[in-house]
């Protein structure tokens, strides 16, 4: 009687525990930030100053050549610290755009469970290493001076963000973010500073 006690209290305790897991999913707005535009979604037919996903760049620039917008921008304050929007693994960190101010903005790549996600224009040191596990909602980096997230996701497996020349079909790998964003908005956490 003693054992088959034990059983049964372990297993009720078990099913409590995917219970709550399953009602509370870890979902996480990437940004903390106070901007009063942080939830704006940039899509067609209206797309804010060219921040949204597949925006052709029209100004050829030193670093930018004409291409169309590979992420989605979310508007926030340089220094606002960036977070996992779920569980993931670090993939990737490197020199991405320089800011108009003369810094040098990073990309950093989470793979998350079915895709890869870029928080892009990040500061230097990221606050995770390439490798590292990240939990939903861990801070991960800090906005640049680009004073935006530039955000993009791609399919499992990418290490590197993809340019998407002006004109060129939509690469391979490269996932529009817009729903994933626009479900973020809705069910994720809002972390304020
Ligand atoms: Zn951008």
């Amino acid at each position: 009687m003693q054992t088959r006690r034990t059983m049964l209290a372990g297993f009720a305790v078990s099913a409590l525990a995917v219970s709550a897991r399953a009602e509370t999913p870890a979902l996480y707005w990437p940004v903390i930030t106070n901007h009063p535009d942080w939830n704006v979604i940039s899509a067609q037919p209206s797309c804010v100053r060219l921040r949204c996903f597949g925006a052709s760049r029209p100004v050829s620039r030193l670093e930018n050549p004409s291409r169309h917008h590979v992420g989605v921008d979310l508007f926030a304050h340089a220094g606002d610290a960036v977070i996992a929007i779920e569980d993931g693994v670090a993939a990737g960190f490197y020199p991405f755009l320089r800011a108009r101010t003369g810094e040098m903005s990073y990309a950093l790549l989470i793979a998350h469970a079915g895709y890869v996600a870029n928080y892009g224009e990040v500061r230097a040191p990221a606050r995770v290493s390439v490798g590292d596990a990240v939990t939903a909602g861990q801070r991960i980096a800090i906005v640049s001076d680009t004073a935006q997230l530039h955000f993009e996701t791609y399919a499992p497996g990418v290490a590197r963000n993809r340019s998407w020349p002006h004109g060129a079909p939509q690469p391979a790998g490269v996932i529009d973010p817009t729903p994933r964003l626009r479900d973020l908005a809705q069910r994720g956490a809002r972390v304020l500073p």
